[in-house]
């Protein structure tokens, strides 16, 4: 369990990682503060930039259409045009050169990042040409126990994963198949799969200081009873925030009624007991630049 101290200026001092309290240092902190996604206050004064640099994704949800980006963490129906690494760079620089309240470079798709070798080679130029950026990204956590390693050596300071289920029975429900070291699985293997490295992923990035969010889609009458559970694991693994996305009903979950805002609030309230919860979240687009809710990507076309 971790100690709270103070809301938002103060979050988080000590985290419990396999029995031992880690204190958090000012660099952890910087990243929350200054992060619009970690921190309300930061959300009024900073900004963010996707760079959508990963087209591929190795799993399947039941609520993607893979026509468009991941809706794990972006504005469901928006197609993001891929850059290379290189044109990523290019673009940093010139939206650099006209906004300077940009604290957070991000790859959140269009597709999985850790499956898309251009994810770590965006970072790479990033790392050298901004090294006090801070560096974030959002992941299905497929792959995260195979390249976290990699991600602390880039220094990805901050990591969304979607976890939806901490029960393969549950979880089974929610992913048609998920592609792993060369072999597509379905069903509660493939749940189980995804869900044993979405868990270690997590706890890597916790112990390595990479600040942790975790997302998860409500989907009615498939999850929602489970959320609490989740909400309760997260918290004991030392995650600092969580983001409850209500379902958008597409693809084999078309036919789900989703949650309303007030179901939504229900379950946050609920859920704060056991984690901090976002309150603030735009779903943004996966090439979105600028402060949540005011968006300047359209200047950058
Ligand atoms: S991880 Fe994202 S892109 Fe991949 S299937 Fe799920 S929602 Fe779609
Ligand atoms: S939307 Fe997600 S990936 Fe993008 S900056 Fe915020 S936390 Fe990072």
């Amino acid at each position: 369990m971790r100690e709270e101290k103070k809301k938002e200026e103060a979050p988080l001092l000590v985290t419990k990682v396999e029995g031992k309290g880690i204190p958090w240092d000012p660099t952890q902190l910087r990243r929350v503060q200054e992060h619009p996604c970690f921190s309300k206050k930061a959300a009024h004064l900073f900004g963010r930039m996707h760079l959508a640099v990963a087209p591929k994704c190795n799993i399947q949800c039941n609520y993607c259409l893979r026509k468009y980006d991941c809706v794990n963490e972006s504005r469901p129906g928006v197609t993001s045009k891929v850059l290379t690494p290189q044109e990523a760079l290019e673009r940093i620089k010139e939206v650099f050169e006209q906004v300077h309240y940009i604290k957070v470079v991000a790859v959140a798709g269009p597709g999985e990042p850790l499956y898309n070798e251009e994810t770590f080679e965006t970072f790479r130029l990033v790392k050298e040409e901004f090294p006090h950026i801070i560096r974030c990204m959002s992941t299905n956590g497929l792959l995260l126990p195979d390249r976290i390693e990699e991600l602390e050596e880039l220094g990805l300071g901050n990591v969304t994963i979607t976890l939806n289920a901490i029960d393969p029975n549950i979880g089974k429900n929610i992913y048609s198949f998920v592609n792993y070291q060369g072999k597509r699985y379905r069903g509660r293997e493939a749940a189980e799969i995804l869900l044993r490295n979405q868990l270690k992923g997590i706890e890597e990035a916790v112990k390595r200081k990479i600040v942790v969010k975790v997302n998860t889609v409500l989907i009615p009458t498939v999850n929602d009873k489970h959320i609490i559970d989740i909400a309760k694991k997260i918290g004991e693994m030392g995650v600092y925030l969580q983001n409850i996305i209500p379902l958008i009903p597409q693809y084999k979950f078309a036919h789900i009624t989703p949650p309303t805002p007030h179901e939504k609030k229900e379950m946050q309230e609920k859920c704060s007991k056991y984690v901090k919860e976002m309150t603030h979240c735009r779903q943004c687009r996966a090439d979105a630049i600028g402060r949540l809710g005011r968006d300047i990507q359209h200047c950058y076309l």
